[in-house]
């Protein structure tokens, strides 16, 4: 029997969350697909008792935050985001100490211990909207310098304070090579994520989140070069092959940590055999709920 078939007939109530960056094979296994918020706001409303999610490890402590009496495993324990990893948590500590009036909005790409220090999470798809609605004028923003500097262009009444931080997979393109792309497929839209640095996002089209491009690519009848991680172009290919879309540096966007669950892994942590339980202590739980329901509350 396929693996596949196998997944399917042994999930006894087991939901399967996939990121949009996981493999085709796995997306077709997944019972929710979608970017970071997309699986947040699932995670929130689950019926079943045991989650497996295909991503990397924020992702499944997001689910374990928000739904604590699940057991949430993650298919691939050694998946895990550098940018996340990348906020020294004492640094962190000291700069909300001595800036204790300015709120702290962390990307949702971060681990629990930044979010229960933070006062609100966002994604990249919800961060102006939710940025826009909050009272105060003055923020920090973490990790990701790039989308900070890209929200800020989006809400110059605001000042973000941005830590140092960025995704190696987004930040390692060059404007150049956009620009190459570009003259490559005159007449393709360049839609890219807002983890590009600005040299890339200032000669794109269309700058958003996993899910603004996925709708480009749905909605117009146009050609899209993808500058994203690869595993969205690998899902349109497999599902939709008369799109036509190109992917920008398919050797660079591609986020090892991404590709490191695969089918095996999947089935392994449906049939209790593999992948990790997340534990999560119920102090760091309960803080970093805050600034995950404040992202809910202002993102709704
Ligand atoms: S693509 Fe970047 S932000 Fe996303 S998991 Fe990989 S390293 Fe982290």
């Amino acid at each position: 029997m396929e693996i596949i078939e196998k997944i399917i007939e042994n999930k006894n109530g087991t939901t399967i969350l996939a990121h949009s960056y996981q493999s085709p094979d796995i997306l077709s296994v997944a019972d929710v697909k979608g970017d970071s918020y997309m699986l947040a706001k699932a995670a929130a409303k689950l019926d079943s008792k045991r989650v497996v999610v295909c991503g990397v490890r924020f992702m499944a402590e997001v689910v374990k935050i928000l739904s604590p009496e699940k057991e949430v495993v993650l298919a691939n324990p050694a998946a895990g985001c550098p940018m996340a990893d990348c906020v020294d948590f004492e640094k962190l500590q000291a700069v909300k100490k001595e800036f204790s009036n300015i709120p702290i909005v962390s990307y949702i790409n971060t681990t629990v211990q930044t979010k229960a220090i933070s006062d609100v999470c966002v994604t990249s798809s919800s961060a102006v909207k939710i940025i826009k609605a909050m009272p105060e004028k003055e923020l920090i923003f973490l990790p990701d310098r790039n989308l900070g500097s890209w929200i800020q262009k989006r809400i110059p009444e605001k000042k973000i304070i941005l830590w140092d931080g960025c995704c190696p997979v987004h930040n390692s393109v060059l404007g150049s090579e956009a620009k190459r792309e570009k003259r490559r497929h005159k007449d393709a839209f360049l839609a890219v994520h807002p983890e590009c640095n600005s040299d890339v996002t200032s000669v794109a089209d269309v700058v958003g989140a996993t899910s603004t491009i996925l709708d480009l690519i749905m909605d117009l009848d146009v050609p899209v070069i993808i500058g994203t991680e690869i595993g969205v172009y690998d899902f349109i290919k497999a599902n939709y092959p008369e799109k036509k879309v190109y992917q920008l540096c398919p050797d660079k966007l591609v986020c090892k940590d991404m590709k490191l669950t695969t089918i095996e892994n999947v089935y392994d942590a449906v049939t209790g055999k593999g992948g990790e339980v997340i534990e999560i202590d119920e102090e760091t739980r309960l803080l970093a709920k805050k600034s995950l329901d404040a992202m809910l509350k202002y993102g709704n």
